[in-house]
Parts: C-alpha cells; sequence; structure tokens
C-alpha cells in the first residue's frame, strides 16, 4: 500500500469546537478526545500537512440545529438565514478564536505553526510542522471602516470570506438551499467592494465560497489575485446553492485560482441529502467533474472538518488515507495526488501572497 500523500486543507471549523466548550481545549486539541474531526495527534497519523483554520461567528440559531438537520435529510429545502450580526457583538468572539489559534501554536510544542507568509508555509511543509493559516469565514468582526482588518491581519489572519452565508455589512450570502443555484440576491455593497481592495492590498486571500452569484462577479471584477473558492463543489453534480456552476469553474480557471473539494455529504451527495450512509463514489465525480473544467492545477481539499456531516467513509481526518486509497482505485496517479493534496494550494498560496 503507498504512503500516505501529506493532505493541506482548505478549510475546517476546529476553532468553532474549541469556542463551544470553554475548558476544555487541551482534551480538544492536544490529547485527542476522539471526537469531532480533528485534533494535534490524529492530524499527525493520518498525515494532515496543514490548512485553513476559520473564524466563524456562531448564530443565536445554529444551522446545525436539529430541525434544520431533519430539513436537510429530506430535500428539496431552503433554509432560512440567521440576521446579520454587528461588529460590535461579533469581535470579542473574532478575538477568542484567534486566541485559541495562537494558543494551539504555543501548546503544540514546535508541532503546529501559525504561517503568516509563503516561506513559513514552505518550512513547515519542509519540516513535517503542521501548517495554520487563519481565516475568517464572514467578516462579521470587521467594522466598515476595516480598522479590524489591519488588526486581525497584525494577528496573522491572511484568509477571509466576505460573507458566511448570513448577511454582512459586506455582501450577500447563498441560502442553504436544495436544489438551488448561487444566483440569490444582490452582490457586494460599497463596503464590500472596498474590504476587496483592502484584501489585495494586505495580500489577505479572499474567499468566495458561500457568496452568492453576484457576489462572486463582484469580487471578479473587482481583485487582483486569483479567484478561490476553500470548500465548494460542483453544481452539475450536486445543485445546491453553496456549489459552483460550470460558468464560475471557467472563471476560476481563469484566474489561475482554485477550488477545494467540500466533504460535506449535503454538497457532496447528488440527491442533496445530509446522511452519511454514502460510498465514495460521489466524491469522484466531483472531482472529476472539477477537474475536467479546472484542470489539474486548479484543484484540491476543502474539508469542512469539524463544520459537517462527513461520509462515513472518511468519517474524520484518519479517514483520508482511505480517501487516498479511493481516488487511486479511480486511476488516479501519483503526480495528480500529490497535486490534489498539497501542491495546488502551496501553489495558489503562493501566487496570492507573493514568494
Ligand atoms: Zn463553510
Amino acid at each position: 500500500m503507498p504512503k500516505a500523500t501529506p493532505v493541506f486543507d482548505g478549510h475546517n471549523d476546529l476553532l468553532l469546537r474549541l469556542f463551544k466548550n470553554p475548558g476544555a481545549r487541551e482534551k480538544i486539541w492536544l490529547t485527542g478526545e476522539g471526537k469531532g474531526h480533528l485534533d494535534l495527534p490524529r492530524m499527525q497519523a493520518a498525515g494532515f500537512a496543514g490548512g485553513f483554520f476559520a473564524i466563524y461567528i456562531p448564530s443565536p440559531i445554529a444551522h446545525d440545529d436539529a430541525g434544520f438537520e431533519a430539513m436537510m435529510d429530506a430535500p428539496p429545502y431552503d433554509l432560512p438565514l440567521p440576521e446579520l450580526i454587528g461588529h460590535q457583538a461579533a469581535q470579542p468572539v473574532a478575538l477568542a478564536m484567534a486566541g485559541h489559534l495562537l494558543w494551539m501554536e504555543r501548546a503544540s510544542q514546535g508541532a503546529f505553526k501559525v504561517c503568516r507568509s509563503t516561506a513559513d508555509l514552505r518550512a513547515c511543509i519542509a519540516s513535517g510542522t503542521i501548517a495554520g493559516i487563519m481565516h475568517m469565514e464572514g467578516a462579521e468582526a470587521i467594522d466598515p471602516d476595516l480598522d479590524a482588518l489591519h488588526s486581525f491581519h497584525a494577528m496573522g489572519l491572511r484568509s477571509l470570506g466576505p460573507v458566511w452565508s448570513r448577511p454582512t455589512i459586506f455582501g450577500h450570502g447563498v441560502p442553504f438551499r436544495f436544489p438551488g443555484d448561487p444566483d440569490t440576491g444582490p452582490g457586494l455593497t460599497d463596503a464590500g467592494r472596498a474590504l476587496v481592495h483592502a484584501c489585495n492590498e494586505l495580500k489577505i486571500m479572499i474567499d468566495l465560497s458561500h457568496l452568492n452569484e453576484k457576489g462572486f462577479d463582484d469580487v471578479a471584477r473587482l481583485t487582483d489575485a486569483p479567484l478561490v473558492a476553500t470548500h465548494s463543489n460542483a453544481h452539475d453534480v450536486t445543485p445546491s446553492t453553496r456549489n459552483l456552476t460550470n460558468r464560475q469553474l471557467a472563471m476560476i480557471r481563469e484566474s489561475n485560482g482554485m477550488v477545494g473539494l467540500n466533504f460535506a455529504t449535503v454538497f457532496l451527495r447528488p440527491d442533496g441529502r445530509k446522511s452519511p450512509k454514502m460510498s465514495l463514489d460521489p466524491v469522484l465525480r466531483h472531482l472529476d467533474h472539477l477537474l475536467s473544467f479546472l484542470g489539474e492545477d486548479h484543484v484540491g481539499f476543502g474539508s469542512d472538518f469539524d463544520g459537517a456531516t462527513l461520509p462515513e467513509g472518511i468519517g474524520d481526518v484518519t479517514g483520508l488515507p482511505a480517501l487516498q486509497a479511493a481516488l487511486r482505485a479511480h486511476g488516479y496517479g501519483e503526480a495528480l495526488m500529490a497535486k490534489l493534496c498539497h501542491q495546488n494550494w502551496l501553489k495558489l498560496i503562493e501566487r496570492t501572497w507573493g514568494v
């Protein structure tokens, strides 16, 4: 059996699990407790080379609430979006979650590092140190004057999505709807356009996952960086609002950008259901589709570990070798495996942040 290829990953919600479980961070991150999808020992065992760690402001009514869970397992569905959260309410939460990431580095005693540059990232990969990138999924914590953007950048923020699905002062996200397409509302606001320029200036990567189609087009018009959707799939295979149409995929390819394949069952299964009882065949269908539209250099993974229900054949981070075995059995060679698993993400980050 071939050695597991190291995986660099486009999206996880481990910081949210830490935030929701105060007092348990040593157990959750350092020793692991066999719960959730990620912890340091399981990452090391599975060949998890690093990834984007999301700061996400929970809504008063969570999208993983039991009622919504049941609806998402019985399509068609169209979940209402939570209300906008102002920056005064969001900032303490975002500060705490940025703090969790910085604590993870300190507590790991050299096993995990928060990367702020391409050189940091390359050094981590070369030494086997797990590389973390501070990402914001939804810019609720950023004020209209963007002062907080500079503060979070100084803390290590290097990637940001203007919206999770709920609206922000910067733009509108897609509601969780199946079937549905991503053209669900208006594009970026004036503040959103200013945010794109500021992110370009600071070399903060802009994440298009969760943005609606008009917002996507606005970023594409304004940005000087490659277009990136860190954790989205192919709309042709699974017609969810969260997945990318062929037109969007063509624009991403044109920009020398990147898509990370989301492992969430609701975005993988052609029937849109949430149930984890599924084979890995839909994963192969999405990857084949993404590869045919984007080419081999523009596809990677964006697991959504600790943020979604995953296929039972993956389960958690320790399922990465089983996923890789399925890709090899499907005929993907070692050069393509290395691109999908980490090389494409590293090159994309280099194109975005500079060498
Ligand atoms: Zn997400």
